[in-house]
């Protein structure tokens, strides 16, 4: 993954951070790097990142 991409609140118009997040789908938790707006805490979570986790996720559960 690429750290050089940066993203602006579209809110406050200050850099997003990067922040730790935790997800659970389907009885399966993950951690993910995400961007964090640190002055609204506005997360912001690509789409295909989502996406993909819950395909692995999907797959685990197929695999059993
Ligand atoms: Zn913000």
């Amino acid at each position: 993954m690429e750290e050089s991409r940066k993203l602006i609140c579209s809110r406050c118009q200050v850099e997003m951070t990067p922040a730790k997040a935790y997800f659970s789908y389907l009885d399966h938790s993950f951690h993910t790097d995400l961007l964090r707006c640190p002055r609204c805490g506005q997360v912001f979570i690509p789409e295909e990142l989502v996406k993909g986790k819950m395909q692995e996720v999907e797959m685990a559960l197929e695999d059993k």
